[in-house]
């Protein structure tokens, strides 16, 4: 993945109307843009006098301690510090003195979300939960996992199916993501078509508000409506609401193996029968639907000769589907046949069904592994939409026809987890020039903005989508999003500048 643009993945789901009308009505439209956090009342040295008072002495890193990690690729300008309290009560003690000096905070997990969302200048601290990163609990009987906010990714996976579960959230940054910025940015991944969203996962969590305030829901239970469900507030909130610093996430019954196809479809139309036929023929065990274009099939044979080509070139689309299920031997059969119908009845042009798990991963590869050549198409740029089902096949052709009549010479590759909607798409212009850009992406979401789409998926709007925010929801949606931060963040400290 290119070094500045691995902004790379891209989704939505939320169907949205045109912006039409003015904000207000019933809602106060506070201003709480990137220049409006209050500067810190007290100097840089005051402040981590007083965070060296609450924190040890790998609690407050500055100048060449902060190691790259914790920053922006090619970022020099640091930040006053990283935090990294190892306790919602530490959290909370770090909190209180930066409310009380109006000192902005960027909360930080694993960094590998691709929209800006943790970028701190020079007057921020980074709030790392990187040293929150235990497993406190599986609870067998009730089927949850207790977790610290920075547990990793592929760890809980690990540990859940260590324990017999599944731990249904599964993407490639497995091995960098936690499960507090998973949380943060509501994430999705491979598996949503049948397990949903991170949200889905949550059954509670810990935050600490901007004032220090701890809210404690750890809820464990499947059904609590008792009230607000409070932990959907935060799900999603990047960081701007609360800081997360422990979760509870509900466990599923660990399938016993997948079975993995490629499938070949002619035309737009198969793309959808072919998806609702799996749907039913496999009886709510379709865990994966990812979709590849021609055109990105054509780039991972020309720039990843290494990876193997299971089917063989000009299909129209490339289908990955995999299902998991409770009997390896007998659902590899069920599967085989369905697959075998689908191409009699001609709604699969080809198919390639992997009989052991390396040629599984051979065929994940072409999903998970191509990207790392994108930079070969010169500077790129990700992007992460999402739209109703229907309207994709139209979507692609819009977007790759106005960005060519811009620029002649540009690559589009588009991909997706077209199950549910979200649509990946790589640009390559031929330039990274600031104007070129900006005109890609009116391109992109101006489109989503017609055809009711939203401009984020799943990686959340962070600083990179921050102006588009307003081409899939309404003024009155952004004022009460507006009005919920400044009620959580009266002296807006939390993630500043970012969202919204
Ligand atoms: C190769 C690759 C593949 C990817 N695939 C997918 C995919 O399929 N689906 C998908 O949804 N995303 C994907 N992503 C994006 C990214 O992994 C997700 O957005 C992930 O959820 C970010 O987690 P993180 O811990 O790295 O958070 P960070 O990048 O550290 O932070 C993300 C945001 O959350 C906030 N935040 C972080 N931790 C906390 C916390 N504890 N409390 C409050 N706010 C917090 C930050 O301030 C920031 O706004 C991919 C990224 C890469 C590099």
């Amino acid at each position: 993945m290119s070094d500045d643009h691995r902004n790379d993945e891209i989704a939505a789901n939320v169907t949205r109307r045109r912006i039409l009308g003015t904000a207000g009505g019933a809602f106060v439209l506070p201003s709480l843009s990137a220049g409006d956090a209050r500067a810190a009342s007290i100097t840089p040295d005051t402040l981590l006098k007083q965070l060296r008072g609450v924190l040890d002495d790998e609690g407050v890193l500055t100048g060449d301690k902060i190691s790259p990690h914790y920053l922006q690729r090619r970022q020099v300008d640091l930040p006053i510090a990283v935090v990294r309290p190892q306790s919602t009560a530490e959290t909370s003690a770090v909190m209180k003195i930066c409310h009380a000096a109006g000192q902005p905070v960027v909360p930080l997990g694993g960094n590998s979300g691709l929209v800006r969302g943790t970028q701190a200048n020079t007057a921020e601290i980074i709030l790392a939960l990187d040293r929150m990163d235990k497993i406190e609990t599986v609870n067998v009987a009730n089927r949850s996992m207790t977790v610290g906010a920075g547990v990793v990714l592929a760890d809980a996976q690990n540990t859940a199916a260590e324990n017999g579960f599944l731990l249904p959230l599964n993407m490639g940054s497995r091995g960098e993501a936690t499960i507090g910025g998973m949380i943060a940015t509501n994430a999705g991944g491979e598996e949503v078509v049948r397990y949903g969203m991170t949200r889905e996962s949550v059954l509670g969590l810990e935050v600490v508000l901007a004032d220090g305030t701890v809210i404690s829901s750890m809820n464990r239970m499947i059904k609590n409506n008792a009230g607000y469900d409070l932990k959907h507030m935060f799900i999603g909130s990047e960081g701007t609401l609360g800081i997360v610093t422990r979760a509870v996430m509900r466990l599923r019954a660990k399938p016993d193996g997948a079975s993995t196809a490629l499938l070949a479809v002619a035309d737009d139309d198969g793309v959808l029968k072919l998806l609702r036929y799996l749907e039913r023929a496999l009886a709510g065990t379709l865990t994966s639907f990812e979709i590849m274009w021609s055109d990105y099939d054509q780039f991972v044979r020309k720039y990843t000769p290494y990876l193997p080509s299971p089917l063989k070139a000009g299909y129209t689309y490339y289908v990955i589907v995999e299902v998991t299920g409770s009997d390896a031997v007998d659902d590899l059969a069920r599967f085989k046949r369905v697959i075998e119908n689908g191409r009699q009845s001609g709604l699969i042009a080809d198919a390639a069904v992997a009989d052991d798990e390396k040629s599984r991963e051979e065929i994940w590869a072409l999903r998970e592994q191509a990207g790392a050549a994108f930079s070969e198409l010169g500077p790129f740029w990700g992007y992460d939409v999402s739209l109703p089902i229907g309207d994709m096949a139209e979507y692609g052709r819009r977007v790759k026809a106005e960005v060519t009549v811009l620029y002649p010479e540009a690559t589009l590759l588009f991909l997706g987890h077209v199950g549910d909607g979200n649509l990946h798409i790589i640009a390559a212009p031929g330039s990274r020039a600031p104007d070129v850009k900006k005109a890609v992406d009116d391109v992109v979401y101006g489109a989503i903005r017609d055809l009711g789409g939203s401009v984020s998926a799943e990686h959340g709007i962070g600083l990179e989508k921050k102006n588009y925010l307003a081409w899939s929801r309404t003024p009155e949606e952004i004022a009460l999003m507006r009005n919920l931060k400044a009620m959580l963040d009266p002296k807006g400290i939390l993630n500043p500048g970012k969202l919204i």
